[in-house]
């Protein structure tokens, strides 16, 4: 910005203030361009990964704005519910959230597909399909009707199947279970004969340490290690067959996101683009080390669904997943139809490379270990 332009903007500016005062001129258009907007998460204060993430998205927003558009962060409760961020950014309660899709499939059945589904794709897999597989249009198509637009800003990589107070040996061991599950893994648990229950992450370890809950399923090593769970559960599971790689979405009230300017709104996408990029490099970054935290430290003991019980997940995973696809209405059909067709062909793909070359490293020969 050249210093005339600086000094031509702040007498626009001070005449601006005048005519807010004198009530007849229109604030002049750079006044208009400063929003602070507030963002609401379904996320614990400060809670490592998720909210820390939610706050790093609003901060790279301001600064790539040079502060034109600031937002302001909100912890679950805070101005709603945890489990309520989507209605309040399509209610214009809030501009912006910050919350897992899937925490909404009782109203839109499609929308677990941009968190994680059961057996479904990973976080690459899944960032394939949003950007370069159709998914993002689909998922425009989906909140149409919210009033909401929808970025991928954050995931959690694969995650752990759960705390247990007991182990699971065999299919049968599941059955009467409490066991905290959002999203279609808890419906796949449910054909299994567990009690499914569903709370925000703030309220796990009370209803845990209680007996209220057998067992829980968070996300992965990082962030369960600062939860706590350990404390009050040994057991704890791999791999976690329902979220393979749970996406989290920024979600934008339509009017408002129409409303930015389209470098704005390049900035709020690019911003989207970069948490999703570093919130699944911090999961992973620091859950290896998390892990021994665990098992050296705290007495975590590691255990391996038994195939038979994975075999049962499977199953019953497939069967919800081609209901869904059967029973949904149009736009459900649409997005079953675009995912599975994606997944298949992922699928293939990561046989022969990532998983092939994760299986080729556990061969044994020797390897600096640093
Ligand atoms: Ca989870």
């Amino acid at each position: 910005m050249t210093i005339k332009r600086r000094q031509f903007l702040t007498k626009a500016a001070a005449a601006g203030t005048g005519a807010v005062a004198a009530g007849t001129f229109a604030k002049p258009a750079i006044a208009q361009e400063r929003m602070e907007w507030k963002m609401v998460t379904s996320w614990p204060k400060g809670l490592p990964g998720l909210a820390t993430g939610a706050e790093r998205l609003a901060q790279r927003i301001g600064d790539l704005s040079g502060g034109r558009l600031t937002v302001k962060v909100y912890a679950a409760g805070e101005l709603v519910p945890a489990l309520q961020v989507l209605d309040a950014v399509s209610s214009s309660t809030a501009e912006m959230g910050h919350d897992a899709s899937y925490y909404h499939i009782g109203k839109v059945p499609a929308a677990g597909f941009y968190t994680a589904v059961p057996f479904g794709m990973t976080a690459q897999e899944l960032n394939g399909w949003v950007y370069f597989g159709g998914g993002q249009e689909l998922w425009d198509e989906l909140y149409a009707p919210f009033g909401v637009k929808a970025f991928l800003a954050g995931n959690t990589g694969v995650q752990m199947g759960g705390w247990f107070r007991k182990e699971v040996k065999s299919p049968a061991d599941l059955k009467g279970l409490k066991f905290r599950m959002p999203g279609q893994g808890g419906q796949v648990l449910t054909r299994l004969g567990v009690t499914v229950v569903t709370l925000p992450g703030g309220e796990i370890f009370q209803n845990l340490q209680s007996g209220a809950i057998d067992a829980t399923e968070w996300v992965g090593p990082y962030n369960d290690l600062s939860l706590g769970f350990y404390k009050v559960a040994k057991f704890y599971y791999w791999p976690g067959f329902h979220e393979p790689g749970s996406g989290l979405q920024c979600t934008i009230n339509k009017a408002k996101w129409d409303s930015l300017s389209p470098d704005l709104q390049r900035i709020v996408a690019a911003a989207c683009s970069a948490e999703n990029d570093l919130m699944l490099a911090e999961f992973n970054g620091r859950s290896g080390p998390a892990l021994a935290t665990l098992v050296r430290e705290h007495g975590v003991q590691l255990r391996q669904f038994p195939k038979s019980v994975l075999q049962a997940y499977g199953q019953a995973s497939g069967e919800l997943m081609q209901e869904l696809y059967d029973n949904g209405d149009e736009i459900t059909k649409k997005i079953c139809a675009s995912y599975f067709k994606f997944r298949k062909d992922a699928l293939a793909w990561t046989r022969i490379s990532d998983q092939a070359y994760a299986n080729a490293r556990l061969l044994e020969f020797k390897y600096p270990e640093g």
